[in-house]
Order: C-alpha cells, then sequence, then structure tokens
C-alpha cells in the first residue's frame, strides 16, 4: 500500500487537479474544477459559477526601469489589488515622478492563507499548525498527505537513506514529517477530512 507513495513523480503539480475553495460570494465550500481545457468554479451552498479572469489573491507590482530623465536605474516593488499594469515611481535622482509599465506577480499565499492558483481564493483544507501553516488543494492530496504521514509512522526507526519514499518525504516541510508532530498532524488531517 505504501509502495504507490514511493512514486518520485508525485510532485504538487500533478496533485493541483482541482480545488477546494473558499466561495467569493458567500464563504462557502466551492469547488474549481477542469472545464473546457481551462478552470470553473461552483458553489455548493450559493450555486454561484464562475469562470476564470479575477484573481481575488494577493499581487505585488514590480517596476524596473531607467528613470525617463535622468536615465538612473529606480525600482519600485508594491503590493496591489487591482489589476494595476503601471506603478507610480519617483526617481530618488532628479526627483521625476512618473507611472511605469509594472510586471505583476501573483502570490500563493494572502492573509496568511494558501490560495488556489486559478482564482486566488483561500483553499478549504488548511489549518495554522503552531507556527506552521498546514494545507491540500483537495480531499485526495489530503488523503496522500495521511497516508504518508501513516507510513513514515509505520517507518519510524528503520533507515531508509536514499529511498524513493525519503526522496518524497524531503519535499514536505518538516513540520509534518517531524516525528514528533505525527499524532498531532494525523489529528489535524482527520478533522479536516470531514466533508
Ligand atoms: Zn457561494
Ligand atoms: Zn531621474
Amino acid at each position: 500500500m505504501t509502495e504507490r507513495f514511493a512514486d518520485p513523480g508525485v510532485s504538487l503539480y500533478q496533485l493541483a487537479t482541482h480545488f477546494i475553495v473558499h466561495c467569493p460570494k458567500c464563504d462557502g465550500k466551492a469547488q474549481v474544477l477542469p472545464f473546457n481545457g481551462s478552470w470553473k468554479l461552483t458553489c455548493s451552498k450559493c450555486f454561484h459559477v464562475e469562470l476564470p479572469g479575477h484573481w481575488y489573491g494577493s499581487m505585488t507590482a514590480y517596476v524596473s526601469v531607467k528613470c525617463r530623465v535622468c536615465h538612473q536605474s529606480i525600482s519600485r516593488s508594491a503590493e496591489v489589488t487591482g489589476e494595476w499594469a503601471k506603478l507610480k515611481v519617483k526617481c530618488d535622482e532628479c526627483g521625476d515622478e512618473c507611472e511605469y509599465e509594472a510586471k505583476i506577480s501573483r502570490h500563493y499565499m494572502h492573509h496568511g492563507l494558501m490560495c488556489d492558483s486559478v482564482f486566488g481564493l483561500p483553499l478549504w483544507l488548511q489549518k495554522e499548525f503552531r507556527s506552521d501553516l498546514f494545507w491540500a488543494f483537495n480531499y485526495e492530496h489530503l488523503s496522500l498527505l495521511e497516508q504518508y504521514v501513516r507510513a513514515k509512522l509505520r517507518e519510524r526507526g528503520i533507515e531508509n537513506k536514499g529511498s524513493k519514499n525519503s526522496l518524497m518525504f524531503s519535499r514536505l516541510p518538516t513540520f509534518i514529517t517531524s516525528a514528533k508532530n505525527r499524532g498531532e498532524i494525523l489529528k489535524l488531517i482527520e478533522e479536516l477530512s470531514v466533508k
């Protein structure tokens, strides 16, 4: 049973087949599923349906240019809330102020919560664990994590250096794989598993 978790091909990307998130309208449980080569959000509580387009998550606008007046290198980054394409930058050298085209980066963390990569909405399956954040994209991902932790529990004390299994584990945050947390992590997973 633990064999399939030894597959080093299982990456986070492959686990992101769909997402359980907080509905942007009612905060209820919504699913983001593949749809026509893209994605579609459907809320099971208010039945809100949404196609990708708006990013609810956190974004940073970044500008790195040469001042249009004195050609001094200037840069600025700022947290943005809308789809800003421009950012006002003031040159330290000549004092010229101008809006420059900004590069927008989307972030998966927003207000300390992990978000999906389509809408930037907070994942449903997440919980703080001391100073860390435990999260899963969906119930399959959660169940995989549970099986990892259980498998590791059985292997405790057994040296498996270089095995594929330990390679897989090496990608997980240490608070999840740490032996002393396992009991509590399993309890946390159990709480999150309640649908
Ligand atoms: Zn809703
Ligand atoms: Zn300047």
